[in-house]
């Protein structure tokens, strides 16, 4: 007999949204966590770096009073104290979680969950080698974790991942970051506006890979000028550590060099939490570390569903959470519920500038070959809300087909840009045309003001450009 509804294995931002959906769709729900609920995304993610990135923002700004017509001098900072700071806004969120599960009355166990087996239609998970727990259905949401590449192994000491990067004894002189998707732009940026000396190497040709070059580039121009020295096409070939620094050789461009740098940030990406789940035993597909699913999160075993990061990406929270309901929807029987478009997850990096994104970005529209691809543009420094702040580096961009009218990617770079990306994700569910978008009236002054003329840029009518 089931002893649950639904059991969900990792209480990370798919397992506990899952869990919360579940509860409120009358399922009697438990969360196996084996070590803090919130997973990465609350307690070593999302949360913790945009507390650091707020403190390097409002250090930015600190040192460019001047052009407010302020005068300070001699500003400092407690580096213990910020990152204390991080600390605490990262177990306020865990401990509010915590509280959400009690209140929506699912079971929270403790420990590390295995699937032992099934009989008949139920599945039997195992917590710590003990407990035996049975459920018709099972979410696997165990989350992912850092990748290392040979030779370019973390030790905790010299060579961090990001979780040794967010809780630093005190601050690095300087930094070599290996890899320039979110997370090491995002900790590029934060050091950087603290003061180190940063410098980021990618293999690929472009940074934040996944983004419109254009916008791509901006940025990098943008970091570039800040100080931040940028090595794309390069590889980071060795790492000689000694008693407190490291000497990196980076080659790129046919060309060696070696840099000396106080600590390593490796961000090369994540693999999928799979290992010692006892998928073994079941008919799960995994693929490059990740377990595959199918539209509705649901793997090749019956009854046992997989979603957020040990899933296929994009590695987000807020598509572990859209996942985590999309699944338990499905499970109870909505008819209401829909499988995940992915051109509609929009994607965040939380730097100084901010770059934001959903949808296709224009080279990939125009290599589908399906679009007549329009594009509109509208930069910051047109803006009079940019202007006002004192934030006129950045650009809207916005992709549509001219044949349907239908927006297929908005790209961002520039202040606020995070918060702004909503507006377009909301156009793309509504399947609004470019008409509705224009006929909609924007606050002014309002950074928002440049979604609006992005649009109109792409059908000929920008009025302030
Ligand atoms: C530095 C950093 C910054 C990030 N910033 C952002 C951001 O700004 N925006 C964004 O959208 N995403 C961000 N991410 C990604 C985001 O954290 C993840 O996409 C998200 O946490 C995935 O949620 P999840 O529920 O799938 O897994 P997780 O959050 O990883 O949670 C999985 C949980 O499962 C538990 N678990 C694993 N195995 C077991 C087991 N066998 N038994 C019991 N429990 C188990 C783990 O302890 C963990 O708590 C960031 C990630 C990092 C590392």
């Amino acid at each position: 007999m089931a002893d649950y509804d639904v059991v969900i294995i990792g209480g990370g931002p798919g397992g506990y949204v899952a869990a919360i959906r579940a509860s409120q769709l009358g399922l009697k729900t438990a969360v196996i966590e084996k070590e803090h609920m919130g997973g990465i995304c609350l307690n070593w993610g999302c949360i913790p770096t945009k507390a650091l990135l707020r403190t390097s923002e409002i250090n930015h700004l600190l040192h460019s009073l001047d052009a407010y017509g302020f005068k300070a001098e001699k500003v400092s900072f407690d580096f213990k104290k910020i990152v204390e700071r991080s600390r605490s806004v990262a177990n306020q969120l865990a401990s509010g979680v915590r509280h959400l599960m009690k209140k929506n009355k699912v079971t929270v166990i403790e420990g590390t969950a295995q699937i032992k087996g099934r009989s008949g239609p139920e599945i039997e998970v195992i917590v710590d080698g003990k407990t035996s727990i049975k459920s018709p259905h099972v979410i696997l949401a165990t989350g992912a974790r850092a990748r290392e590449l040979p030779g370019l192994e973390a030790d905790g000491k010299l060579v961090w991942t990001y979780k040794e990067a967010m809780v630093p004894e005190k601050m690095p002189g300087s930094l070599l970051i290996v890899g320039s998707g979110a997370i090491g732009i995002e900790f590029a940026s934060f050091y950087r506006l603290m003061g180190a000396e940063v410098t980021v190497v990618e293999v690929l040709d472009q940074i934040l890979p996944v983004e419109d070059k254009e916008i791509s580039a901006l940025a990098r121009k943008s970091f570039e000028k800040q100080g931040i020295k940028i090595h794309t096409k390069a590889t980071v070939k060795s790492l000689k550590k000694n008693k407190d620094s490291v000497i990196a050789t980076i080659e790129g461009g046919g060309k060696a060099q070696e840099i000396i740098v106080d600590r390593v940030i490796l961000a090369v990406g994540i693999v999928g939490n799979i290992e010692n789940l006892g998928l073994e035993k079941t008919k799960i597909k995994t693929e490059k570390g990740h377990i595959v699913t199918n539209e509705w999160c649901a793997t090749d075993e019956p009854g046992i569903y997989a979603i957020g990061d040990v899933a296929a990406g994009p590695w987000l929270a807020h598509k572990a959470s859209h996942e985590g309901v999309l699944c338990v929807e499905k499970i109870k029987g909505l008819k209401s519920t829909h499988p995940l478009k992915k051109t509609n997850i929009p994607g965040c990096t939380y730097s100084y500038p901010q770059i934001a994104s959903v949808g296709l970005t224009e080279e990939a529209a125009k290599s589908t070959g399906k679009y007549d691809v329009k594009v509109g543009r509208f930069p910051y420094l047109a803006n009079g809300k940019a202007i006002a702040m004192g934030e006129t580096e950045g650009l809207v961009k916005t992709v549509f087909d001219g044949k349907t009218g239908e927006l297929l990617g908005a790209h961002m770079v520039g202040a606020e840009v995070t918060e702004l990306i909503q507006g377009f994700c909301l156009a793309k569910t509504l399947e609004a045309t470019e008409q509705e978008i224009m006929d909609t009236i924007f606050p002014h002054p309002t950074l928002s003001e440049m979604m609006h003329e992005s649009v109109l840029d792409a059908f000929g009518r920008v009025i302030h450009f």
